[in-house]
């Protein structure tokens, strides 16, 4: 057995019934073999043990009171991964199927997804077993204000700075900024993702998306390609999902599906963006509804048949898992030649798989989406000085961290004769500055 065996077999060991993360360690960590070689001198650091293990894992308990006046109580986590490159950050994800094995995968994706954007800042992750469908405003509320109760003791804007991810929007930042801001008495950039009106930066809302189709947009212009004309699938309906959509089709792509977590619509005239904001933001309704507004689209109950609609470009939004191999192999069948991750480890390792071997552009999560954390640290640079950027500053730079990044994974790639995996690339891009940081800062 090399190193890196010899880590995820111990991983596999200690943290069983984690699938999620494993999953995760398993991708980064075979990857890696090509450091390894090159860094004896991490093994007897044991710098890949430290790497998979979390700084801190904290677990609590979130009590609230329901409408009925019934108390409720859900899982809360924090898991601080890495501070190694700066503070740790990362988002809070409040959805019923969230345990500890999904927050430690996504927060162990985030240390190098935030190593990627070039700024300062470490890996962390968190969120809840609670879910925020079909509850009153006053219930999330109260939700919020209980969890940031126990989570403000852990937090702070040199500390650890969360912000939004599945199921935790401006609505629920809001709520949880106003109860830090009342336990701590201090109005600090604790969060990010805030409103305008009291710290938030301009594009952080489109940023994810945004940033997933302007690193698409490179990797298509290196080929003398571009988004014109090209038939999109979108899945997912959420935040991330929107903005890819309203950016895709500015640049003169046609997006012909998406789905929620209960089916998919299909436009063959292309999706008309503002009917499904008017749902999913402003409602907060189901997407089933589109079908029964716009003439010629149609409803599917159930995500999975999104993959089988022929497209040139799918841009998974949604979740973990959603692209298993059967669905990559369907999509390659009909002639995709870009798939890019605006999701966390949307598809699995046999998707991806399939992907690479048929040669298809395939952009990872921790590079592609890495626009929503990437410009998270610009409003944290504002909150520090206490000034703000405009849109088109805000904008400009986040294009051009998400060109940076594609090209400094393609660089990776290459120099470890990997020419074109950008799995690989982003992996080795992302852990080359936090190795050098932790082996720089002794045995901590
Ligand atoms: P939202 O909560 O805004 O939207 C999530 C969307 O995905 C909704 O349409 C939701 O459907 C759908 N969805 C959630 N779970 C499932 C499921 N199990 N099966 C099918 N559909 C599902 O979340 P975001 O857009 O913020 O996040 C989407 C993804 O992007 C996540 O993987 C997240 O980690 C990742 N991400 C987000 C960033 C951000 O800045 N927001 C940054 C980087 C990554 P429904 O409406 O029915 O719930």
């Amino acid at each position: 057995m090399n190193y890196v065996e010899k880590v995820l077999a111990k991983l596999k060991k200690q943290n069983p019934g984690e699938p999620e993360f494993h999953q995760a360690a398993t991708e980064i960590l075979t990857s890696l073999e090509v450091v390894m070689e090159k860094h004896p001198e991490y093994e007897k650091a044991g710098l890949l043990e430290r790497f998979v293990e979390p700084e801190r894992v904290i677990m609590f308990r979130v009590p609230w009171v329901d409408d009925k006046g019934k108390v409720q109580v859900n899982k809360g986590y924090r898991v601080q991964f890495n501070s190694a490159i700066g503070p740790y950050k990362g988002g809070l994800r409040f959805h019923p199927s969230v345990n500890l094995s999904i927050i430690k995968f996504l927060g162990l994706e985030q240390i190098l997804k935030n190593s990627l954007t070039g700024l300062p800042i470490g890996g962390g992750k968190g969120g809840s077993n609670f879910d925020p469908k079909g509850k009153s405003d006053r219930e999330i509320m109260a939700f919020c204000q209980s969890f940031m109760t126990e989570l403000q003791r852990h937090i702070g804007q040199d500390t650890d700075v969360p912000a939004g991810d599945i199921g935790v929007g401006g609505r629920e930042i809001g709520f949880l900024f106003g109860q830090y801001k009342k336990i701590r008495d201090e109005h600090v950039g604790v969060l990010t993702g805030r409103g305008l009106t009291y710290g938030g930066s301009l594009a952080r809302t489109e940023a994810t998306g945004y940033g997933l189709v302007y690193m698409t947009a490179e990797a298509m212009k290196m080929r003398g390609d571009s988004f014109e004309g090209k038939t999109v699938v979108i899945s997912g309906s959420g935040n991330v999902a929107i903005y890819a959509c309203q950016k895709a089709q500015s640049l003169g792509a046609k997006v012909v599906a998406m789905y929620d977590s209960n089916g998919y619509i299909y436009d063959p005239n292309g999706i008309q963006l503002d009917v499904v904001r008017d749902i999913k933001e402003v409602k907060r309704g189901r997407i089933k509804e589109y079908a029964e507004r716009v003439a010629g689209a149609t409803y599917t109950e159930g995500c999975k048949g999104i993959w089988a609609i022929p497209c040139d470009v799918a841009l998974p939004c949604a979740t973990q898992n959603e692209i298993d191999e059967e669905s990559a192999k369907l999509l390659v069948a009909n002639g995709v030649k870009y798939v890019a991750e605006g999701a966390n480890m949307p598809s699995t390792l046999k998707a991806i798989e399939t992907f690479q071997s048929a040669g298809i552009v395939f952009l990872p999560a921790k590079a592609a989406n890495a626009g929503g954390v990437a410009t998270s640290a610009l409003e944290m640079a504002q909150s520090s000085q206490r000034l703000f950027w405009t849109f088109e500053e805000v904008d400009a730079k986040l294009n051009q961290i998400m060109v940076n990044i594609y090209h400094n994974i393609d660089n990776a790639a290459k120099k470890y004769g990997m020419d074109g995996n950008y799995v690989a690339g982003a992996n080795i891009a992302g852990f080359e500055k936090v190795a050098e940081a932790m082996m720089a800062q002794g045995v901590v």
